[in-house]
């Protein structure tokens, strides 16, 4: 069976000497939250992921979420374990407690979400979609419905789930054809079908509150026609009592490659009554501020299953005994070979570079919300908005290319079930798909956050990775992966004043490349930061931080020069083959 090993060593290194945990919480006036107190709570959560959580992964990929009757079954333990997750305190962790949440760093949030990830993805969406959808109600929706829905939306007695998709309209919302007329009282009644709506329904109690996308009957066309619903399972009086179910169904499971356990509904709304989030026609808008934060939670997924998968195959390598050593002997244990010592390795500085990246986001995202000058609050929203495609897609598409790495080392092993090496791969797919697919992160990134601020927020991210490895060199000597680091951000710079103003067929053949390009920088500069603390000491942890950012120094980032050439192609290899002749 899979053991799961949370990574609170390396919390621990990041918060205190990385990320500078405590002077950022101090910065922003939360004195009484320090690395050690994040540490004792991510402790305690990796116990729940791992004793709770991971034994149900792969019940929950053999049993998965069945129908029956109208009624969505998940697989056995789910709604207990959801029972625990509830009473654990874990939907409000970094909720706001003026709706009965903790109100900690979004830090702990975030690697919380990583060992969820790692250890049960499919379950991991229910506490996630509720969390977009209480933050979208929060920012956006009125007094009344806030008082109503966000309080056990928080405590986790209710959950949430988010209907954007349509089978006519998945990336272009435009074309959605969901409707909503006013009742006259204030409620309106909409009416439509959507399709892969995780979490639609399930059978762990509450209501299910869904935020629907949907047109008003004077609505302009096309995305600035949207508004913002929401519509519960069942209505609701205002204190949370559940009185009578609300005209909606779920019409099929969808049947899938992975995350079995997750229903994933066709929802059918037969005239169910939904209250307006926020302006008439501002729904895109209102709904955005959920997809960021679920954007996030989703880059977190393919780090978490990355890290799962490195775990057990590294288990493995050295166990597994197959050929000779390079002095002859053998059998030896396959971790003796190079070449599966480089897929561990590509993982591995994927995973802890990742998961530095994702601690020093959220550090940005409370000081988006709480610092005290509004300037600095300002500027650490730009860059969290900078990264977020970049996390969302390039953690996942690691994330899928680290399971598929992790299963290889596995051997024919790998592709058998009992191992639990093909659930990872199939697991870890739909995160470069759902949230946006990976290529329209890419576009949002080279056509929409490098134009914030008139391009100044993409150079002032520029400038600080590049003041802190000039810092980072002063302090240790010129480390492979601060020299290596510098050089891919030469050409990260150069690839961005080339599609400045670029066609949108030029940016959309480079976007990807591109967004590759950017996560490798920003890799580099978490590891150039990790090595100049690893320095400080010589235990086998630090030794390891600096042999891992020699591997990607020297093995990883060189792949920015083929990108940055990809790049500098510009359009015509890709745009020259005429429709018809594909
Ligand atoms: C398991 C699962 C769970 C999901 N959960 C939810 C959910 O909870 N709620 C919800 O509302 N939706 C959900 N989705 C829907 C998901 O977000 C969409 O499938 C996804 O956004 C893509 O839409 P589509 O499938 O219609 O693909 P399409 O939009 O048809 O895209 C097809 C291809 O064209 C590319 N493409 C499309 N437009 C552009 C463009 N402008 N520029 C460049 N490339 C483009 C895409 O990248 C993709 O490769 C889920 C999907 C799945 C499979």
């Amino acid at each position: 069976m899979q053991t799961y090993a949370p990574p609170t060593e390396d919390y621990r290194f990041l918060l205190t000497d990385v990320l500078d945990f405590d002077g950022a919480m101090a910065e922003l006036g939360q004195t009484e939250v320090d690395a050690e107190l994040a540490v004792t709570v991510l402790e305690e959560a990796g116990r729940f992921c791992a004793e709770r959580l991971q034994p149900l992964n792969r019940v929950g990929d053999e049993e998965g979420s069945r129908l029956e009757a109208s009624v969505v079954r998940t697989p056995t333990g789910f709604a207990d374990a959801y029972r625990q997750f509830i009473a654990g305190g874990w939907t409000s962790l970094s909720a706001d407690p003026a709706y009965g949440g903790q109100g900690l760093p979004f830090i702990a949030q975030l690697w919380l979400d990583e060992m969820i990830s790692a250890t049960n993805l499919s379950f991991g969406l229910f506490p996630g979609l509720t969390r977009g959808a209480t933050e979208a109600i929060a920012a956006h929706a009125s007094d009344a419905l806030k008082a109503t829905y966000l309080p056990p939306m928080i405590s986790g007695a209710w959950s949430g789930a988010m209907a954007l998709t349509e089978s006519g309209a998945g990336t272009d919302l435009a074309l959605l054809k969901t409707k909503a007329e006013p009742n006259g009282d204030g409620s309106y009644s909409v009416t439509g079908t959507k399709i892969f709506i995780s979490s639609g329904d399930h059978d762990f109690g509450g209501n299910i509150v869904h935020l629907v996308l949907a047109r008003l009957p004077d609505a302009p066309p096309g995305v600035k026609g949207i508004s913002l619903f929401i519509v519960p399972k069942f209505r609701s009086e205002a204190e949370g009592k559940l009185t009578a179910r609300n005209a909606m169904s779920v019409g099929a499971l969808e049947k899938k490659m992975g995350i079995h356990a997750q229903p994933t509904c066709v929802m059918n709304y037969d005239g169910a009554t939904g209250w307006l989030v926020g302006e008439p026609h501002r729904g895109v808008t209102a709904m955005f501020t959920m997809m960021n934060a679920e954007r996030l939670m989703v880059g977190i997924q393919g780090l978490g299953v990355a890290g799962a998968a490195y775990q057990q195959a590294a288990a493995y390598a050295r166990d597994r005994l197959q050929g000779r050593g390079a002095d002859g002997a053998g059998p030896v244990p396959i971790i003796a070979h190079a070449d599966v010592r480089r897929m561990l390795l590509n993982i591995r500085a994927f995973v802890e570079a990742g998961r530095a990246l994702a601690g020093w986001t959220a550090i940005q995202l409370d000081r988006a919300h709480a610092h005290p000058d509004a300037a600095e609050r300002a500027k650490s929203d730009a860059v969290v908005a900078l990264l977020t495609p970049v996390i969302k897609a390039a953690f996942t598409d690691f994330g899928f290319e680290s399971a598929v790495q992790a299963q290889q080392v596995f051997g024919g092993h790998g592709y058998i079930r009992e191992w639990g090496m093909e659930q990872y791969v199939r697991d870890a797919r739909i995160a470069q798909i759902y949230e946006g697919t990976n290529g329209v992160q890419a576009v949002d990134l080279v056509g929409r956050k490098l134009a914030l601020g008139g391009g100044t927020v993409v150079e002032g991210f520029f400038d600080l990775v590049a003041a802190e490895l000039d810092e980072a060199a002063d302090l240790t000597g010129n480390l492979a992966v601060i020299a290596r680091t510098r050089d891919a951000l030469a050409l990260l710079r150069g690839a961005t004043a080339s599609l400045r103003g670029a066609s949108v067929d030029t940016a959309g053949a480079a976007a990807v490349d591109y967004l590759r390009l950017f996560a490798l920088v920003a890799m580099g500069w978490m590891w150039s930061r990790m090595a100049a603390a690893a320095t400080k000491s010589e235990t086998p942890f630090h030794k390891a931080k600096l042999s891992v950012a020699d591997f990607f120094a020297l093995r990883m980032l060189p792949q920015a020069q083929g990108l940055a050439a990809g790049i500098a192609a510009g359009e015509a290899p890709v745009m020259a083959l005429q429709a018809e002749a594909f």
